[in-house]
């Protein structure tokens, strides 16, 4: 199972991707992905519309979302796989982790206007194809439309991140609300690209541990954001913690994204891979494709 193509870890216009769920799959299917889930942030509006395309391509699909989390000071994603995207409770928990994207936007745009930049709500929103989900990725493009920057990476640098005008502090999800949401759909919860966060090593061990504590179940290992030190780093973690391994590109647009959909490489053999926990838990649509050799159940 290591081998399969899973592309864990994708977004489209529902949150902050440029391409409808539908137009993501389709990608995944020309990448050779062979399990694919659509994971938009706090919400799961386009995943009707995703399993329908999927199943439609002949891709094996799952339910999924990215949660966004406050935890140590700073934003840990959470990834959902599995889901059931009609989960009352999870439904009730992303609209409550949504609904202060508005005003942060306001805020946003004002630090924005004081450093220059005129138009930023209006202009974020305009590139928001969900009026409810606007984020940092918004504003970022409305930016290099006008012209402030040439890629969207130098928006976030200058414009958008920690003591930049455009930052808002932001108090999103407890990371044990979000783990028991994905839990309670019926999924099981994944630590996204953990490469990413600026952790001190107790922090991001009280991560790991906390996650797990509260039932989280899987790492990403194989993403877009990580460099081969990183895969290294978190395959360790993965094992140390006894932790199921995910693989996904975070793919966002056509334009703006290193890796393509199915492209990453495949999951260390050593690793428990996370469709075998999905797979188990029938959380998987759709026919997976064969094992590319007669390997048996893989051993932990
Ligand atoms: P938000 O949830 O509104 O804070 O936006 C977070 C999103 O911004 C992430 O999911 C990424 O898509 C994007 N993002 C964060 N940091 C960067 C960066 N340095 N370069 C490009 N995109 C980024
Ligand atoms: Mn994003
Ligand atoms: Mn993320
Ligand atoms: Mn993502």
């Amino acid at each position: 199972m290591h081998l399969l193509n899973a592309d864990l870890h994708s977004h489209s216009t529902v949150s902050d991707g440029t391409l409808a769920p539908e137009a993501v799959a389709e990608r995944a299917a020309q990448g050779g992905v062979q399990l694919w889930a659509l994971t938009d942030h706090d919400e799961v509006g386009g995943q009707q519309r995703a399993r329908q395309a999927a199943l439609d391509l002949g891709l094996a699909w799952t339910g999924g979302v990215e949660v966004s989390v406050s935890f140590a000071g700073e934003t840990v994603h959470i990834v959902g796989l599995g889901i059931d995207p009609a989960d009352e409770a999870l439904r009730a928990g992303l609209a409550a982790t949504r609904a202060g994207r508005r005003e942060r936007a306001r805020q946003m745009a004002a630090g924005l206007a004081q450093a220059g930049i005129g138009g930023a709500f209006e202009g974020a929103l305009r590139h928001a194809g969900n009026p409810d989900l606007v984020s940092r990725t918004h504003f970022a493009r409305y930016i290099v439309e006008q012209g402030h920057c040439a890629h969207t990476h130098e928006v976030f640098r200058h414009y958008l991140t920690e003591g930049k005008p455009g930052f808002v502090p932001t108090q999103w999800a407890r990371l044990a609300d979000a783990v028991r949401w994905i839990r309670g759909a019926g999924g099981v919860a994944v630590i996204a690209h953990p490469g990413r966060y600026k952790f001190t090593a107790n922090e991001e061990y009280a991560l790991f541990t906390e996650f797990i504590a509260h039932g989280g179940t899987a790492v990403e290992v194989i993403t877009g954001s990580h460099g081969s030190a990183e895969q290294v780093r978190f395959a360790d973690a993965a094992l140390e913690f006894d932790l199921y391994a995910s693989r996904g590109s975070d793919f966002h647009s056509p334009e703006e994204s290193r890796t393509a959909l199915g492209a990453l490489p495949s999951l260390p053999g050593r690793l428990k891979p996370v469709w075998e926990a999905l797979a188990e838990r029938g959380r998987i649509e759709g026919a997976l494709a064969p094992e590319p050799s007669s390997a048996g159940p893989v051993a932990a």
